[in-house]
Formats: structure tokens, sequence, C-alpha cells
């Protein structure tokens, strides 16, 4: 079963927190940081783990 999220984080540049676009979504969907409040985030991508295949 996969759970469809659109994997976007953002960072707060203030405090650094990452704050997933669903946890922002929850609260209204105002891009704010949801531990100090501060309005600027950046854009980052969650590490991805993907399964290289090695041989
Ligand atoms: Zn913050």
């Amino acid at each position: 079963m996969e759970k469809k999220t659109g994997g976007i984080v953002y960072e707060c540049v203030r405090c650094g927190a990452k704050v997933p676009s669903e946890e922002l979504e929850l609260r209204g969907g105002e891009i704010k940081c949801i531990v100090c409040g501060y309005r600027v985030l950046k854009k980052i991508r969650p590490p991805v783990v993907k399964r290289a295949s090695a041989k």
C-alpha cells in the first residue's frame, strides 16, 4: 500500500525546522514555520533512499 505524498519538505531559514508540506496543509496551507512561526521557508527535498541496483 502506497501513501501518496508530494514529498515536499520546507526548511525554515530561521530555525532550520523541517516542515513537510502536508503539515502546512493541515494548518491552513500557509507557508509558515510550525516551530517558530517564521514565514520564510525554503523548499528542500527529503533525502530519497533509492535502491541502486548494485551489482
Ligand atoms: Zn522556524
